[in-house]
């Protein structure tokens, strides 16, 4: 094999709490993870070349050591001792800094990508070990689905997928910096905690109603003070037939849950209008399938075997 090419999926937050700031400075999380069908794809072709070689169209990124697919592929090739090059292609469409862990997907799809192509043998817990010391998003990207993800994003488990719906994402015309939010967030006197545990039991029940009433994100505290425009948006998403909305992982990308399509698009159409948002998509919940090993944790194999173990 040559050449394989990977699909990073964006994800949203469908609840998202901080339980303490650690120490070291650390977030403790509890967060619902859901990925979306919003993809960017990565190419990896083997090279005669010794290096890594990444390309990123017309996309605003770094081609160094800054990217997190160059941090991924290098961390590879030096932990499997690889003497060959590589040239990685990075189709971009998830929104950059938007809260939808793009960049974390994107050296998620390199492990996996890199693990099949030069046929490495890695097994997924090995993949996201490696990958949370880059990231703490990491871990969750690398097997992607619906997750309860907890610790600093390393302590994962998977979850019924919530019941068929459509999504409303949009992305204003803002950028947001993750770190900026966490330094700006008061995790001990946060006055407000999202219901995660119920959100857990909602999706094990198929109870989208449950879903969306316990909706919730801290983060909102920091960014959509800094932002407006983002209680803006979720106040439009809801009055144009949004079950509910909320702003995804450290913002400033709303996303709105609708039952029916033509809601969702109806409601896309009047966002477009008012120009209140520079990305918007129309998508629904997606369950990736990667690798048979995912497709088994999905199905909740994995989890039970790991608990008769
Ligand atoms: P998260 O939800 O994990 O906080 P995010 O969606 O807010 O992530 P990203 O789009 O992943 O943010 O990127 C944040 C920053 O990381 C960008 O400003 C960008 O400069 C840098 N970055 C490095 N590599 C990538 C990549 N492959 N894709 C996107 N951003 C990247």
């Amino acid at each position: 094999m040559k050449q394989i090419s990977e699909k990073a999926y964006a994800k949203i937050n469908l609840s998202l709490d901080v339980i303490r700031r650690r120490p070291d400075g650390y977030h403790e999380v509890k967060m619902i993870m859901q990925t979306v069908g919003i993809c960017d794809t990565i190419t990896i072709s083997k090279t005669d070349d010794k290096g890594i070689f990444l390309k990123v169209g017309d996309a605003p990124l770094p081609c160094d050591k800054s990217n997190l697919v160059y941090k991924a592929a290098e961390m590879v090739m030096q932990q499997f001792d690889i003497r060959e090059g590589v040239e990685i292609t990075l189709d971009k469409n998830i929104p950059i800094a938007a809260g939808m862990a793009g960049g974390s997907s994107d050296a998620a799809a390199v492990f996996r990508g890199m693990n099949r192509l030069f046929e490495l043998g890695m097994s997924l817990p090995e993949m996201q070990k490696m990958g949370v010391k880059i990231g703490a998003d990491i871990p969750y990207c690398v097997m992607g689905g619906t997750a309860l993800s907890e610790g600093i994003g390393e302590i994962l488990s998977p979850l019924l997928a919530p019941p068929k719906a459509y999504l409303l994402i949009a992305k204003p015309d803002i950028d947001v910096s993750t770190k900026f939010v966490y330094e700006n967030l008061h995790a001990d006197t946060l006055s407000y905690h999202p219901d995660v545990d119920g959100m857990v039991q909602a999706l094990e029940s198929g109870d989208l109603k449950g879903i969306t009433d316990r909706m919730g994100n801290v983060l909102e505290t920091v960014t959509e003070k800094a932002y407006p425009v983002i209680g803006e948006i979720k106040k439009l998403m809801k009055a144009e037939g949004a079950e509910n909305a909320l702003m995804s992982g450290s913002g400033p990308t709303v996303f709105g849950i609708y039952r029916k399509k033509d809601t969702a698009e109806k409601a896309c159409a009047v966002l477009q209008k008012q120009k209140i948002a520079k990305q918007i998509f129309v998508t629904e919940f997606v369950l990736p399938e990667y690798t048979p090993e995912v497709n088994e944790i999905m199905s909740g194999e994995f989890g039970k075997k790991e608990e008769e173990a």
